[in-house]
């Protein structure tokens, strides 16, 4: 009881709880897109300061 949603990880962007099945490759982000988005968003904030 009480195993929640601790220990699924989530989307980095939509915070969408991901499916973890195959290991060695640990998924941040449930699509390209937001596997993407997050990476320009993070240039962007190093360009911009
Ligand atoms: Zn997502």
């Amino acid at each position: 009881m009480g195993d929640g949603l601790t220990r699924v990880k989530q989307c980095k962007q939509c915070r969408r709880p991901l499916d973890e099945r195959r290991r060695g490759r640990p998924k941040r982000f449930c699509s390209r897109w937001h596997r993407v988005r997050y990476w320009l968003e993070e240039l962007g904030e190093l360009v911009l300061s």
